[in-house]
């Protein structure tokens, strides 16, 4: 990103002059106090919002002016995963990553095959026909997360992935998304625990009032 400004329609400036760089595979935490511009810069990222100044550069490509099907392409290349899971509550898990591949329009054929083998990654082998309220919210954020990464996105971000979670499901949590980053998947995560910035050691960006303060190779932050 490259002087990137983000101001909404009500005046709030949410980022200003942003400069940031992430390297394909890293896995990068996006720290800071609420009101920082962590979910801002994520939604420019899977572009839901648009930069207003500055130029916003994903794969080589500026995301700034894409054609409907040039948007579609990109968004197929990013996972998104939000704190409060955002499942199709009146739907089973298999049906909800299954949901995500019909929209891609593979084929049911490939929806058979790929949603049991996605789910297993996750850890939720023969939970296929529960519905989200039948699952713990570790759970229920495992689903979330192979809905996200059924398509092997070049990209996964996380908005609080752990936010909604006890100490010990966002360990469980972590452990996935660090695996996920393994093989090959870069991910960026807005976080306020810790705890997790700090044993993870990865990567860390500091954010205040929408610009980065700190950029760490190891994590480890003080706000
Ligand atoms: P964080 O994720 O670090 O809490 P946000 O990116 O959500 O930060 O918010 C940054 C600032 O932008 C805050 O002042 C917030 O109220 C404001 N903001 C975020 N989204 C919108 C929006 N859609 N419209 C107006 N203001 C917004
Ligand atoms: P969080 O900081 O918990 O991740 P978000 O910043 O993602 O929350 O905000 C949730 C929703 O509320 C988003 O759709 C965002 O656009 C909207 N929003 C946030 N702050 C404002 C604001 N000040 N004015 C209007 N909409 C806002």
């Amino acid at each position: 990103m490259y002087s990137v400004f983000k101001e909404y329609p009500n005046g709030v400036k949410a980022l200003a002059r942003l400069n940031l760089h992430i390297t394909k595979g890293e896995f990068v935490f996006l720290v800071g106090a609420s009101g920082a511009g962590k979910s801002s810069l994520i939604r420019l990222v899977f572009r839901e919002e648009l930069p207003s100044r500055g130029q916003v550069i994903i794969g080589g490509k500026s995301i700034a002016r894409l054609r409907a099907s040039q948007v579609a392409k990109l968004r197929r290349n990013i996972g998104v995963v939000f704190q409060d899971f955002r499942l199709l509550m009146d739907r089973t898990a298999f049906d909800n990553v299954a949901f995500a591949l019909r929209v891609l329009q593979y084929s049911g054929k490939e929806i058979k095959a790929r949603v049991p083998e996605v789910l297993a990654m996750v850890g939720l082998k023969g939970k296929e026909q529960c519905y989200p309220n039948q699952l713990s919210g570790g759970e229920q954020q495992r689903l979330a997360i192979a809905r996200a990464v059924v398509n092997n996105p070049k990209i996964l971000v996380a908005d609080e992935p752990t936010g909604n979670l006890d100490p010990d499901t966002s360990w469980e949590i972590m452990h996935l998304l660090d695996e996920i980053n393994q093989r090959g998947t870069t991910l960026v995560m807005a976080t306020h625990d810790q705890s997790i910035v700090d044993n993870m050691k990865r990567r860390t960006l500091v954010l205040k009032k929408g610009i980065v303060i700190d950029d760490r190779r190891e994590g480890g932050y003080i706000l």
